[in-house]
């Protein structure tokens, strides 16, 4: 503890180790950087190379030359990259490292950073993508953290911080190893990862995926799988009872949703999921259409009263099919909307299964406890929403799925998107990353370590200023979307945002806001160098739109308990004021990029509730025209609405006597606008 205190406040000095390999010292080296010639994908082999050569560069002044292991000479020090020759030579076990593991060893004065590199299949109309890897990218980034000092803390050059070095020894005993805990699929991380493939943040991060499957583990087919193997735009004309009958007549929704007591769907589908192992995936998603409503014939309804058990009992089937045509690959199934709880007609699946859950509370991997199949977790806009997820919370989930047998994280498209908040959400952004390498590591620790290498001089008042944000959204897990007993099988669980106020108001009181603002002054005062204030800026910016937004919904509130003139006219300021903010952030229209970081997505176009982006924020008080208000002598009293999410299509559920379901199924109460259970 204290020798990790010591490297953290002590600015410019070498890393201790009690037996150090001194590479660079008095402003020299005796070391090369040796290529392997034997790569699949020289270019990223040559990509990591460089990454190693300018970060030594940037601590220690000196740079080191880059050869190819064929022309090192024999007696020369060398950091060798790859699957070398010489790394056989010395006996180490190359070819167990595979995918994005690495081996980093020292052996006698060679320092070996040992990986191997797959090429990747850029993603193609109709053809989808999948990423390739770099096991020894990710051994340079792994050396450069734990050797160098080096923090990834924002994705491109401008994110990468370096310290300053007199001189790097690096530990002489160094032997770690390591190969990945979970598959990570998400599309890319920022645009950095797609001009040069490897943006070194998300390597460093464990964000692996660049296009929406990673190598060939997973063909996820954007998970809605039936337009892929049944397209509607095939079989409308010629079959049109593939699918669903809805008021008598086949496929008015025009939404790909398939008739599923049809057998010759069925065969449709068993095809479809078979060519695609056959085209080398491992695991095939065999996912229903997005908005799926039961088909009403006669031979659907008798399937199973309850609309998603008819999906679990015909994907079951057609599991089984495959699973006796390719026996050792995955079918992935998935518990979405209709089948976010688990079967109530059978207890097993078939040992093909791969369950992908959208849903990944506690509540929900107790209710799943019964069906111990693999699973993955689809987290489409988790990470993305603006902010939402403290650090603490994404390091507990983390290790909730490593212990409920989770082997791949699916991203949907990634943090490259509208709505990606790389200021406030940074430090949890990087802690997720890092616990995807390590669930043992603690949320505490990483937070400090991205706080202390990102804003150096200013970092205790940041983190101060993410402190007081991360303890109060902690409790967001214990209030959104749990179990409140309502019995229907669609129930998702109670979402807390049921007012436009209710995210701001709850986890920005005046009070958190006040010591963000506090403490944020305190930072910009004591930044010393441009990339610190850089960083700065960018968490600002973000801040100041949130404070503006969470503070016309306070005085709002307070409008409402108690309507007069003069709170009106607050309100007008203070509206006035966001709108203010809302123009300095869109310069000509486009979303500004501070600090610097322009490429990267910011969260500025978002409205309520987080994750509605490229709008501006509406409804009362937002879009009153307060003169004609004024002018009209009367004081408006709003009437808002809850905004209930989720369940739209739904149709009230009649039917009665389905097995396992209670007495009280189809007596719910529903919503009269929108049909859906009333409390969903
Ligand atoms: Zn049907």
């Amino acid at each position: 503890m204290t020798l990790l205190f010591t490297l953290l406040v002590l600015p410019c000095h070498s890393r201790l180790f009690a037996d150090a390999l001194v590479v660079v010292a008095n402003g020299k080296s005796d070391y090369v950087i040796a290529l392997s010639g034997q790569s699949r994908d020289l270019a990223k082999l040559n990509e990591a190379a460089t990454l190693l050569q300018s970060s030594i560069k940037k601590a220690t002044g000196v740079e080191l030359l880059v050869v190819k292991e064929s022309n090192a000479s024999a007696d020369a020090d060398a950091i060798y990259l790859g699957k070398t020759a010489a790394a056989k030579r010395a006996g180490l076990p190359i070819q167990k490292v595979t995918g994005w593991g690495y081996l980093n060893r020292v052996v006698d004065r060679n320092i070996y950073l040992i990986g191997e590199e797959e090429r990747a299949r850029p993603l193609k109309p109709r053809q989808q993508g999948y990423s390739g890897f770099s096991g020894t990218y990710k051994a340079v980034t792994t050396f450069l953290e734990q050797q160098v000092g080096v923090r990834f803390v924002l994705p491109g050059e401008v994110g990468i911080h370096v310290p300053e070095l007199k001189r790097l020894a690096i530990d002489a005993t160094m032997d770690v190893s390591w190969s990945p805990r979970f598959t990570f699929i998400g599309r890319r991380v920022s645009p950095y990862s797609g001009k040069h493939e490897y943006d070194p943040y998300a390597i460093a991060n464990n964000f692996f995926g660049r296009y929406a499957s990673d190598s060939r583990v997973f063909w996820t087919g954007g998970s809605h799988t039936w337009s892929e193997f049944v397209p509607r735009e095939k079989y409308i004309e010629t079959r049109p009872d593939y699918f669903g009958l809805f008021e008598g007549k086949r496929d008015p929704l025009r939404r790909n949703i398939l008739c599923l007591s049809q057998s010759e769907v069925h065969d449709l589908l068993v095809k479809g999921v078979v060519k695609k192992f056959d085209e080398g995936y491992q695991m095939v998603m065999l996912g229903q259409a997005d908005g799926y409503v039961e088909c009403q014939c006669d031979k659907c309804q008798a399937i199973h009263p309850d609309v998603g058990e008819k999906l679990w009992i015909k994907h079951r089937q057609i599991a089984e099919r495959i699973r006796a045509l390719r026996p050792e690959k995955q079918v992935v199934l998935s518990s979405y909307v209709t089948t976010t709880k688990p079967p109530l007609s059978f207890d097993s699946f078939p040992e093909n299964v791969v369950i992908m859950n959208n849903r990944y509370s506690p509540a929900y991997f107790k209710a799943w406890k019964a069906f111990p199949t693999p699973r993955v977790v689809y987290i489409p806009d988790w990470l993305r929403s603006w902010p939402r997820v403290p650090p603490r919370y994404a390091v507990n989930l983390v290790r909730l799925w490593k212990e409920n047998n989770v082997i791949a994280v699916y991203m949907g498209g990634g943090l490259d998107q509208p709505g990606c908040s790389w200021g406030l959400n940074g430090p949890s952004y990087y802690t997720f990353g890092k616990a995807m390498e390590d669930p043992s590591r603690g949320a505490d620790e990483l937070e400090r370590e991205f706080i202390e290498a990102s804003f150096g001089a200013a970092a205790e008042p940041m983190g101060a200023f993410f402190r007081a944000m991360h303890r109060r959204m902690e409790a967001r897990q214990l209030l959104d979307r749990h179990e409140t007993g309502n019995p229907d099988r669609r129930y998702r669980g109670f979402p807390f945002e049921m007012y436009p106020d209710d995210y701001l108001c709850h986890f920005f009181p005046p009070q958190i806001l006040n010591e963000m603002d506090r403490q944020l002054a305190r930072a910009q005062e004591r930044a010393q160098s441009d990339e610190t204030r850089a960083r700065i800026e960018l968490v600002a910016a973000e801040f100041r739109y949130l404070q503006s937004v969470a503070t016309v919904h306070h005085m709002f509130r307070a409008y409402q308990v108690a309507p007069s003139w003069t709170l009106f006219d607050a309100l007008q300021k203070q509206v006035r004021g966001h709108a203010k903010i809302y123009d300095w952030l869109h310069p000509n229209g486009k979303a500004l990029n501070p600090g610097g970081y322009r490429k990267l997505r910011t969260p500025f176009n978002i409205g309520w509730p987080c994750n509605d982006a490229l709008k501006k924020v509406t409804g009362p008080p937002f879009d009153w025209d307060f003169e004609k208000i004024r002018q009209s002598g009367d004081l408006p009293v709003p009437v808002i609405k809850p905004r209930i999410r989720g369940g739209q299509s739904l149709k009230p559920y009649e039917s009665k006597g389905a097995p396992g379901n209670s007495k009280t199924d189809g007596n719910n109460p529903n919503d009269p606008e929108t049909g859906a259970p009333f409390d969903q």
